[in-house]
């Protein structure tokens, strides 16, 4: 492996928050990025090299990021995986993940059905095509349940509570085609695990919980506040996943704790995530930097913890969508435990993902309540 300038170039299918931070890493490490968006001036476009405009699944647009790039990645699970393989066995440019995990993982079904036959536990779980259905399966699995789109959810989006029967109907037509439903986890936190594929090398970050409001992730905390054993179990878990994902790269290991003290998968996410943000502070080696290492084959670094971090979302607080104004910054720039990332997106609407927070403190529960008093004393209201 050499390095040289120009930089050895990533393709990347999404230029959003993601796709920001991928490219803030890449550049100390001689990667630069070509990003593909529909959005003019996406947030990534400001740390790339250039942005091909076009759909996550337009064959042209992927086209042109295969032919400039030396590899391809993707920071959205819309990417196409049909476009990506077409691509990639066009123009010779390596695709990681392989498409074939990217095919599997957007399909919840189809990702469940895959991970529990390779022993990894999950919820009790069915799919479900109708209301009718929905009722049956539900004498069965009881309520509450979780009835979520097979396809396309995201934050939350996708993803109803059935408290009783009387929900049925309106909880079907919420989602809109085909769903699964699942076991309602009595949990006793979300931990989440950023897990890496290198090439001929596997790691996984320290575990983080996350905490979770209305189903969107709000703040994370590291180390996670449960028992060693625990941590080590869901690392465990965390590192069979890895087995059945093909293809180098981070995965975003989304996982519940229950009282038990059983672990059981909720999702992954082939691709950086939200639940390891923290790491940029936290750990010597970010998840964004770890992803460019491992896409362009490049030895993984090292996962360790440098210092507790809490983390906590900056999202929108208004009632409509508006242009986007934060204030209150200067008493967080003021902090000096504290690191703000700014996405750039131009508009705020309500629960928008607009930027987050980062403290570390010898203490991770200090590093919560400092997080926490920093966020609400900032508004786009
Ligand atoms: P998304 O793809 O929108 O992130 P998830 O399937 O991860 O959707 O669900 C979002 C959140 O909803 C989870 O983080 C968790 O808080 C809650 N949730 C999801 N599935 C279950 C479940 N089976 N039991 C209890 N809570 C759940």
């Amino acid at each position: 492996m050499t390095i040289q300038s120009p930089a050895t170039t990533v393709g990347v299918v999404g230029g959003g928050q993601l796709g920001r931070m991928l490219g803030e890493a890449g550049s100390p490490l001689g990667v630069e990025l070509l990003v593909s968006d529909p959005t003019p001036e996406c947030p990534a476009s400001l740390v790339a090299r250039d942005q091909v405009e076009g759909a996550f699944d337009d064959e042209e647009t992927i086209r042109e990021l295969g032919e400039r790039a030396d590899y391809l990645t993707f920071e959205i699970e819309l990417a196409d995986p049909d476009v990506l393989e077409a691509v990639e066995e066009e123009t010779g440019t390596p695709v990681h993940p392989k498409p074939e995990t990217l095919e599997l993982i957007q399909d919840k079904l189809v990702q469940k059905r895959r991970l529990q036959a390779a022993g990894i536990p999950v919820p009790a779980f069915e799919a479900v095509d109708s209301a009718a259905e929905l009722r049956a399966v539900l004498d069965e699995l009881d309520y509450p349940a979780m009835l979520k789109a097979r396809e396309g959810g995201y934050d939350g989006r996708g993803t109803v509570a059935v408290e009783s029967p009387d929900d049925i109907e309106e909880s079907f037509a919420a989602i809109e085609g085909p769903a699964m439903v699942e076991e309602f986890v009595d949990y006793d936190r979300e931990l989440a695990v950023m897990g890496c594929q290198g090439d001929g090398e596997t790691d996984t970050f320290p575990v983080t919980e996350t905490i979770h409001r209305e189903e969107i992730l709000r703040e994370t905390i590291s180390p996670a506040r449960t028992d060693e054993q625990t941590r080590k179990r869901a690392r465990g878990v965390a590192e069979d996943i890895l087995e059945v994902m093909s293809g180098r790269g981070v995965y975003g290991i989304e996982l519940f704790e229950r009282a038990d003290g059983e672990i059981l998968l909720n999702e992954i996410a082939p691709r950086p995530h939200n639940s390891g943000h923290w790491t940029i502070e936290g750990c010597h080696t970010s998840q964004f930097e770890q992803h460019l290492r491992a896409v362009t084959g490049r030895p993984l670094g090292a996962t360790e913890r440098r210092d507790p971090t809490a983390l906590s979302n900056l999202l929108g607080d208004v009632e409509k969508r508006q242009d986007a104004v934060l204030s209150g910054v200067n008493a967080a720039l003021r902090n000096d435990a504290l690191s703000l990332h700014w996405y750039g997106k131009r508009e705020v609407y309500n629960l928008r993902k607009m930027g987050h927070i980062t403290t570390v403190d010898d203490d991770p529960e200090d590093a919560l309540s400092q997080v926490r008093a920093v966020r609400d004393g900032l508004t786009f209201r």
